[in-house]
This record gives structure tokens, sequence and C-alpha cells, in this order.
């Protein structure tokens, strides 16, 4: 692997001192020999690293670096082709400032620019600005993690990884591929899974020569529901998409998505309850998923949008028409995503709106309907049927796949690096 540093508080010179009154000593005694001009290496430099403050914007951080009016203006317009725009600095953002030692402008601005790349300005000694990007290499390694799930698969994963190897929000990040991405079809991770059941995770862990560490994707899975092993083994298709198929080769996706949002748990199931704003017993035509307010609610499936807006008890709801006289509903939204109205058509996934509490609702959640025929059924008891089979082109390399996953989900270690590339 090629590594790059960032040249934070590297002294970057070299002093020859020693050597050059050695030459001269050595020149003295013998004088017949001529000597070359000896080539004086004197720059050091240091370095700062700064970030906004508070209201500030660039200029102000740039002027505690010496650097103002055109010269400021000229190390922007090197820098905003490279992706750097002036007014989305967050007060998070470090810059590292390079000085040769003496001097009082910086000949040396870096900052991390996305996860991939640092830009990298430089001054030369016209007080000319140029940029470029240093691409940060990403090295990937193939992590195994298996575990019994107590309370529930979020709890498990996060058990199961420590901080070293994932930290918090990338072990999110894995979790949410697994329960939407892969298992979003098949698996209502609410409702299937019971304590003691079993899974294995293979999935890639990405490393930077900047020291990050980040979630990849899944390429392998195997989670236990009351007793049954549902696999998933990841191709890649002709465009690049992780697709996912079971044992068989069928593949996990559906018609529809299990569920319209990141939930935190299920606050209203399907039938008959309580209702605690009109005070009596109802039925509850649809299922209830907590979220937090502004978390975006996606639609389960393709169709096309029938009603976005505000509608009764429902708040603001979004109703989408599917095929085979299915329709949806997403109701007590914040509000409806720009562009999202009657006639449009919406794809699987596609974000609609974002969790609220408007019309008839006690807290934030997403109330979701299900209609066959106009009459609404419990979405969580649908049969969505079995998954497309892999195509006979892909067949060859699905089993090749397959079989090299399986070796490796059945390794015995319990946590571990099993290949690296
Ligand atoms: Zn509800």
């Amino acid at each position: 692997m090629r590594r790059r540093y960032l040249p934070v508080g590297v002294f970057g010179a070299v002093l020859v001192t020693a050597l050059i009154a050695w030459r001269a000593a050595s020149a003295r005694l013998v004088q017949d020999i001529p000597v070359a001009e000896p080539i004086v290496v004197t720059k050091a430099f240091t370095s700062r690293t700064d970030r906004l403050r508070r209201n500030e914007t660039l200029t102000h951080m740039f002027a505690r670096h010496n650097v103002d009016g055109v010269e400021l203006l000229q190390l922007v317009a090197a820098a905003r082709p490279h992706g750097l725009d002036p007014r989305r600095v967050t007060t998070t953002q470090r810059f590292t400032f390079r000085y040769v030692i003496g001097e009082e402008i910086p000949n040396q601005v870096r900052t991390r620019i996305d996860d991939d790349a640092f830009l990298q300005l430089d001054r030369d000694t016209l007080g000319e600005w140029t940029g470029e990007l240093d691409t940060i290499e990403w090295e990937v390694v193939r992590e195994r993690v298996s575990g019994v799930i107590g309370s529930s698969l979020n709890d498990a994963i996060h058990a199961a990884i420590p901080d070293s190897i994932l930290p918090y929000g990338q072990r999110d990040r894995l979790i949410w591929n697994v329960a939407e991405d892969v298992y979003g079809w098949v698996i209502d991770f609410y409702r299937d899974l019971r304590p003691g059941d079993g899974f294995y995770l293979l999935y890639e862990r990405l490393t930077s020569s900047a020291g990050d560490v980040r979630y990849g994707r899944l390429l392998a899975a195997s989670i236990e529901t009351i007793g049954r092993a549902n696999t998933a083994y990841v191709v890649s298709d002709d465009a690049n998409r992780n697709v996912y198929y079971d044992a068989e080769g069928r593949s996990l996706r559906r018609a529809f998505l299990r569920y319209p949002v990141q939930f935190r748990r299920i606050s209203g199931g399907f039938g008959r309850r309580f209702h605690p704003i009109l005070q009596r017993y109802r039925a509850h035509l649809g299922t209830d998923y907590a979220a937090d307010p502004g978390t975006p609610i996606f639609a389960t499936a393709d169709g096309v949008v029938s009603r976005a807006g505000r509608w009764g008890g429902y708040g603001t709801v979004v109703t989408i028409d599917h095929p085979k006289a299915v329709e949806t509903r997403y109701a007590h939204m914040v509000r409806v995503t720009r562009g999202i109205r009657p006639g449009v058509r919406v794809t699987q996934g596609q974000i609609i709106g974002y969790v609220g509490m408007t019309g008839l609702a006690t807290g934030y959640h997403v109330h979701y309907e299900f209609l066959k025929n106009g009459r609404q059924v419990d979405s969580r008891s649908v049969d969505m049927g079995d998954g497309e089979p892999v195509s006979d082109d892909m067949r060859p390399l699905f089993e090749v796949t397959r079989a090299a996953y399986d070796r490796l989900l059945a390794e015995p270690s319990h946590r571990g690096v099993v290949a690296g590339s």
C-alpha cells in the first residue's frame, strides 16, 4: 500500500551546515582541488492548524494568517475548481497553514475536501497560489462478525464490533445497510427476530492513509429468524450496483419495502386499539413507526403520487398508487419533499417527506397504510412472493461468489480479519 503523509508539524528541510564546514576545512588544506559552491538548504517549516470560529468567514481566518485582499481572491480562485466552496466551510473543517520559519505568509495550506482527498494550495515565490488534490488511498479489508441477538439486532451488532474496528456511526451505517438495503424486503426486524437467534456478517472495512476508518458494504450474511437461516450474497451487476441474493440465487428485492422510515420502534400495530386522542377504541388501519422529527420518509415501492398535502386526521400526508390496485399512505409528516405532488412518478426508496406529528398524532412517527383494492390490510403480513432468480449470465458468477463467501462465513474465529486486498 502506498502511504501519503500530510506534512502537519513536519519540518521539511535539512540543515547541512556541518557538512559545509567540513568541506571548507578540506579545501583549505588541499588547495589544488577546486570546490564547487555548496548548496545550502536552510529552509525549515512550521505548521499551524486553524478553523473558523463562530460567525467567521474564510476571510477572517485567512486574515489571521496574513492572506487577504487580492491574494485571498486568487487563493480562493485556485481552490474552487477542486471543490472548496467558501460559503460551505464549517467550524469543524481544519486548515493546516505551513510557514517557512521567519516568514509571515504561509507557503502552503491544506484542508480535507471530502472522504477521498485533501486540497493542497501552494504559494510560489511570486506570491501566486495554485491548487491540487492529494488523493487519499483507501485499503479494503474483509471482516467477519458473528453474534447472538439479545434484545435487537441493532444492540447485538453494536456489542459485537469494538470501536477500534468500526466507530459507532459507521456501525450504524452497517446496521441500516443490513436492515434496509439487504434484508429490507424479506425480514421484519421488529417482529421476526427472537432473542437467541444468531447472525454472521461478512463486510468490507476501509482504512485510509489519513487514518480514517469507514464501513464499505455488506458482502454476505446469514441471519437466523425463528430457526430459519436467511442468507444473503452480494453480486455486482453491470451498472456496478450491489444486488443481494439468497442461497438459491433469488433476489432479496421485492416490489415493496417492509417499512418506510429508519424507525426507532413500532409504536402502534395494525388492528383495534384505544385511541389516545379520540379516547375510544377504534380500528388502527396502519402501522406506526416512531422516528426522530425530520427523519426522511421513503416510498416503499415504485408508483405515482395521488395526494400530497393536508388531509384531516392524517395531517400532512402523501399517498401513492402502485400496480395491482395497491395504494400506500404516509401520514403525520412535518412536510412533503419539494416536487412531490399528484401525478409525479416516484421510485422505491425515494424520499417523499419528513417525520412530523401533524394531524391526530401524539408523538413523532409515520402512520403507514397499505391498501389492496381500496381496503387497508396489515402491511407486515402481506405476502411479497419470491424474488427474481439470478439471470443465466450472472449464475456462474453467483455460484463462485456464494462458495467463496460460504467458506469465509464458516471460519471458526469469532471476529477477525479474514482476507485483505
Ligand atoms: Zn397510526
